[in-house]
């Protein structure tokens, strides 16, 4: 990754921070977003000794044109900021079904439509969609995120068809559940949603269908991103790399 750039998404914590640390230890120029700027600046404390370097960017993806604008230039693209909320349909707020499908779609959409006359102008650029096993499975009380996700699954393999002439590939990598802020949030509002207590979420809720009776790792999700940019994986686009410990094996 040597000489390339790369632009990670929701970079101040979680799976966007393991994927900004490996891109950085494979010596790109990494671009790292997020809204929160106390977790950029120790990221970038964190990334200090890498071959690469971590360029924190405080931005708010939900101002679409800044999004698009802070994308220009760049050689691969991980679209990797999101939120969860857990609310049965009729109590979900319609303001915040709009806010998870600015950040998990729209923004997506525009950072690709920054980054795309730089990629093509060189015919090479790589677009990787954290997305998730929510983007071809559905679960009870989280509309949105999974309306998104399967929405990020459809740009990502439009991307693909438009992007192969000009040696651009876009794929998702999709995780179960995986050691993160985002999953410690959820438990109190999953325990509720189903009316068990906080501690039988994990093993009843959230990895009931999954055989491998774990959490993934963020830096287990970089390694398939990172995975998805060498020269070995040039022929693969439009897909998903899924990592979600036989979920969806069912
Ligand atoms: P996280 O909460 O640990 O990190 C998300 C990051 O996104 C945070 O740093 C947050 O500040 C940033 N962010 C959120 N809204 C933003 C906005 N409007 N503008 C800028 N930055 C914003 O979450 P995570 O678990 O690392 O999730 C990262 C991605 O992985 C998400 O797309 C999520 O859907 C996906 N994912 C997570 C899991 C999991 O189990 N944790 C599983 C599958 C997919």
């Amino acid at each position: 990754m040597a000489g390339r750039t790369a632009l990670v998404t929701g970079a101040a914590a979680g799976i966007g921070r393991a994927c900004a640390l490996r891109l950085a230890a494979a010596g790109a120029r990494v671009r790292a977003v997020d809204r929160d700027a106390d977790g950029l600046r120790a990221l970038e404390a964190q990334a200090r000794e890498l071959p690469g370097t971590v360029r924190p960017q405080v931005l708010d993806l939900t101002d679409l044109d800044a999004a698009e604008a802070a994308a220009a230039g760049v050689d691969v693209l991980v679209n990797n900021a999101g939120l969860q909320h857990v609310r049965p349909l009729e109590d979900f707020p319609p303001e915040v079904f709009h806010t998870v499908l600015t950040v998990m779609l729209e923004a997506p959409f525009r950072l690709i439509r920054g980054a795309l006359p730089h990629m093509y102008g060189q015919g090479w650029g790589r677009i990787v969609n954290i997305s998730s096993v929510h983007g071809v499975r559905a679960s009870a009380f989280k509309s949105a995120y999974v309306a998104a996700k399967h929405g990020l699954e459809g740009l990502s393999k439009t991307a693909a068809l438009e992007g192969a002439p000009h040696g651009v590939t876009s794929n998702c990598v999709s995780p179960g559940y995986v050691r993160t802020a985002l999953v410690e949030r959820q438990i109190a509002d999953q325990a509720a949603a189903h009316g068990i207590p906080p501690e039988r979420v994990l093993s009843e809720v959230l990895l009931r269908d999954t055989p491998l009776k774990r959490l993934a790792e963020p830096e287990e999700v970089a390694e398939a991103v990172a995975y998805l940019c060498t020269p070995s994986a040039a022929f693969v686009t439009g897909t998903s790399l899924t990592l979600d410990g036989g979920w969806t094996a069912h």
